[in-house]
């Protein structure tokens, strides 16, 4: 709070922030989780909640008053895609509103305050502006980090491994055991064990599980047909020989396989890191912890080594990779949010968090974030229920209430659900062989598909959303 630390804060502006105006901070605040994780409508909500105030009391720049002005503005990365605000706010201030459409790709948004500053700043400076360039992408595209270390071979033997494991693999397993890598390569058969592989992932996900990498086979974004994408593991049928199949020399498909790999890895992975994710000062993780408990204890167990090797991305001094790329820099601050809290009553959202705790401790007790504070919490960034509590058979039962609906996405009946319970102790469900394999969330939650109510809620109509504004606190309150 001194002169000297304002002065030294300015001068650090001017060298981080080279698209804003002279002095003007930018925070670049990454958002990310899996597929379905809930990016796009947690940004969506978070601008919408930021441009018309009055709903984030827990941002204490906003009940403060000294957020002025909130206005959208061109991002200054030209290349990069813009998130698309408009259309997916559209989407849920529609008429009948709709859950706009996931992210597929890296996109961005430009959102700039105009702050009055606290104490001792406030006597020296008017209102200043302050640019938060928020960053959409796929979680998947971290994990892809996982295979800068690794050779075609050891990838190969690893994701077939895993795939044994997995539903849906069968008819990929079967075409890759029957195929001779060395033989010449032929694309035809390249692009049948590519589209078998790619709908094998697509069904592991499906299924609930969370690592289906390559992360741009489920998403390809703008690389989609590319020969990048046109490959597959394959079975070293060369084991156990003199030379691995995968050392045949040139022509063969496995060395045309290899190729492809190593082509994926500097040409998408590479390229992802060095000029974007390096230059991420605070991040949100985004996870659907209550999809994958309901799904099971394999997907739980499946989000658990994720979330593992999620962290692994914010470890750079874990990957000689990581460290040549972001070259010193590192993300301050990390929010672990378990997303879509409105399916549970409140009184279980102790136990969501204590979900997410447990699924990032381990890994961040390991971890060393290199100082960067990291913090779990749960959230709904658009709240599509209200609470009830219910009387069955003598027994008061905490209820949510929402409108369900449809599968051709029309509104249903609206109704009151008891998802089931939490465990208190988060290692039952995050060590279930200890324990005992248990079903949690097994009460109506497979049918607790909401239709997302109006984003237009007025002050005491009741908050629209759950701890979002703690999340912006979180995030980027310092900085305000
Ligand atoms: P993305 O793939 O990470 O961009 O995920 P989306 O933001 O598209 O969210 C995926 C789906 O999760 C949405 O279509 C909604 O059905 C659901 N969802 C996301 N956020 C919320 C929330 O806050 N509350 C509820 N009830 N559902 C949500």
């Amino acid at each position: 709070g001194t002169i000297a630390d304002t002065l030294t804060r300015g001068v650090e502006n001017v060298t981080d922030s080279l698209s804003g105006t002279f002095g003007e901070p930018v925070i670049r605040l990454g958002v990310t989780g899996l597929s379905r994780a809930g990016k796009t409508v947690f940004i969506t909500s978070l601008v919408a909640n930021l441009l018309d105030r009055g709903r984030m009391p827990q941002l204490a720049a906003e009940s403060e008053g000294r957020i002025l002005a909130a206005f959208l503005q061109p991002q200054p990365d030209d290349t990069m895609p813009r998130f698309d605000y408009e259309t997916h706010l559209g989407a849920l201030t529609a008429r009948t509103p709709h859950w706009p459409d996931s992210t597929r790709a890296i996109s961005q948004l430009r959102l700039s305050l105009k702050v009055r500053p606290t104490g001792l700043l406030a006597g020296l400076s008017g209102a200043r502006r302050v640019h938060v360039d928020i960053v959409d992408y796929p979680g998947e595209w971290l994990l892809d980090l996982g295979l800068m270390d690794k050779s075609y071979a050891e990838w190969s033997a690893e994701t077939l491994a895993r795939m044994q494991e997995r539903p849906g693999a069968t008819e990929f397993l079967a075409m890759a055991r029957n195929e001779d890598a060395a033989r010449p390569f032929e694309e035809t058969r390249a692009k049948a064990l590519a589209a078998s592989f790619t709908s094998a992932l697509h069904r592991a996900r499906d299924a609930g599980y969370s690592d289906c990498t390559p992360g741009r086979f489920l998403l390809p974004g703008e690389k989609e047909g590319s020969a990048m994408l046109t490959f597959a593991p394959l079975p070293d049928t060369g084991e156990g020989r003199r030379r691995s199949v995968f050392s045949r020399g040139a022509g063969s498909l496995a060395d045309e396989m290899a190729r492809r790999f190593e082509a994926y890895k500097r040409e998408i992975v590479r390229p992802f890191f060095r000029d974007h994710f390096s230059r991420i000062d605070r991040q949100v993780v985004l996870v659907d912890a209550l999809g994958a408990i309901h799904a099971g204890p394999a997907a739980v167990e499946d989000l658990r080594r994720t979330m593992a090797e999620i962290l692994g991305a914010f470890r750079p001094g874990s990957n000689a990779f990581l460290r040549q790329v972001l070259m010193g820099k590192r993300v301050e601050k990390i929010l672990f949010a378990a997303t879509k809290a409105d399916h549970l009553h409140h009184t279980q959202h102790a136990r969501l968090t204590g979900v997410m705790q447990a699924l990032t401790r381990e890994a961040a007790d390991r971890a060393q974030f290199s100082g960067a504070e990291t913090q779990a919490m749960s959230i709904a960034a658009l709240r599509a229920t209200v609470e009830e509590t219910i009387t069955h058979q003598g027994q008061a039962l905490e209820c949510v209430r929402g409108t369900l609906l449809n599968d051709d996405g029309t509104r249903g009946r609206q109704a009151a659900f008891h998802p089931g319970e939490l465990p208190e102790d988060p290692g039952h469900l995050l060590r279930p062989a200890r324990d005992g394999a248990k079903a949690w969330l097994d009460g109506d939650y497979s049918i607790m598909r909401f239709a997302p109510a109006p984003l237009t809620l007025k002050p005491g109509e009741g908050p629209p959303h759950i701890r979002l504004d703690r999340a912006a606190q979180v995030l980027i309150g310092d900085r305000l």
